[in-house]
């Protein structure tokens, strides 16, 4: 375990116990497939039926039971990222999007408690706007490679060096890369934050392949760091024009942080929700091939009837980390809680806010 999240896991351990004291803790529910747990799980079957077996039911759907329940005891909502696992996704989400929408959502959501469903960065960005709920995260091991390229640290040497150039970070980072930062950004709207800047230059980071593919679309100057998606990074140009080559049918859709030569031989690049509107705007017979992380066709394939996802498997393993017994672990002891130091929490929303104010303006 690395340092930064072994400093995590730590301050989970502490957060557990706060948390913990303020909701108290409850005992582990029954982990049957009973009749009443089929009965009441046998709607949610069917959201996942094209992925998971009916054989393998049993073991999710006395999970999905109890989390269902637990979160409705707690007053608790679960905020789900598109990569999460068919199960989390379609069976115990409140809330389902891309990091932007759940940032979004986590401001608006009535709940006195947030358990998310993705990365470490996306909890703390909950946390920045939510300060008064109580933020959890089932694996607080759920890091991202963008995210540990980067620190706060490293954006004011950056300063030092490029006096008065804006800084601009993806949400995928820290809040404390974000604190030190002008504004935020998100792959969908990225060439609308940098060009809401008058200087000519503008700081793009930490994703060195989301800057140059928006480098692509301005005429500012985009300066960036070596920061990649572990997933994404992992495509290549190659394999996607072999894809077209043995089916010329197939539509190429990638995100942005793929390298921009995966970009340029794909038929439509744009963040996860506008690959996801991309997908179900296909009429049936339509050959998708998404350049992502592999749950999402799976999440969405019931959404854009008729459509057959072609898979090139690439997983998180952060996300991954992800599953229905930590959620539910999370629920019944109340950890692991994510907290921000204050006086970065204020400069951290700041730096979400505007971007969130720019969306809607
Ligand atoms: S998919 Fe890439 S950007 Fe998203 S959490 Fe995993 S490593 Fe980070």
């Amino acid at each position: 375990m690395d340092s930064v999240v072994q400093g995590r896991a730590l301050m989970g351990e502490k957060g557990a116990g706060l948390a913990a004291e303020r909701f108290g803790v409850v005992d582990m529910p029954e982990l049957e497939y009973t009749d009443e747990v089929a009965r009441e799980t046998a709607h949610l079957y069917e959201r996942v039926a094209h992925h998971i077996p009916e054989i393998e039911w049993p073991v999710h759907a006395p999970y999905v039971h109890a989390i269902n329940k637990l979160k409705k005891e707690r007053n608790a909502v679960i905020l789900a990222h598109n990569y999460m696992t068919p199960e989390i996704f379609h069976c115990v989400a409140d809330v389902a999007g891309d990091s932007l929408q759940l940032a979004m959502e986590a401001n608006k959501v009535d709940a006195d408690i947030i358990v998310q469903c993705g990365v470490h960065f996306m909890a703390e960005t909950s946390k920045l706007l939510s300060p008064e709920k109580t933020v959890l995260i089932p694996d607080m091991r759920a890091g991202c490679s963008l995210a540990e390229s980067i620190t706060g640290a490293d954006i004011r040497l950056l300063r030092e060096a490029h006096p008065g150039v804006p800084v601009v970070t993806y949400v995928n980072t820290s809040a404390d890369v974000k604190a030190e930062s002008d504004i935020c950004c998100t792959s969908s709207n990225a060439v609308r934050v940098v060009e809401s800047f008058e200087s000519d230059t503008v700081f793009l980071i930490p994703d060195e392949y989301l800057a140059q593919n928006v480098a692509k679309q301005t005429s500012k100057k985009i300066l960036t760091w070596k920061g990649h998606c572990e997933v994404h990074e992992r495509f290549t140009a190659d394999e996607l024009l072999a894809y077209k080559e043995a089916d010329p049918a197939i539509q190429i859709v990638a995100h942005p942080e793929c390298p921009p030569e995966v970009v340029e031989v794909s038929d439509f690049s744009g963040s996860t929700s506008g690959m996801i509107d991309f997908a179900v705007g296909q009429k049936a017979g339509s050959k998708v091939l998404l350049v992502t992380e592999c749950s999402m066709a799976s999440n969405i394939e019931k959404e854009a009837k008729g459509v057959e996802f072609i898979k090139p498997c690439n997983l998180c393993p952060h996300m991954k980390r992800i599953t229905l017994p930590k959620i539910l672990d999370s629920l019944v002891y109340m950890r692991q809680e994510v907290d921000v130091d204050p006086v970065v929490a204020e400069k951290a929303r700041q730096a979400v806010e505007r971007m969130v104010n720019l969306k809607t303006n």
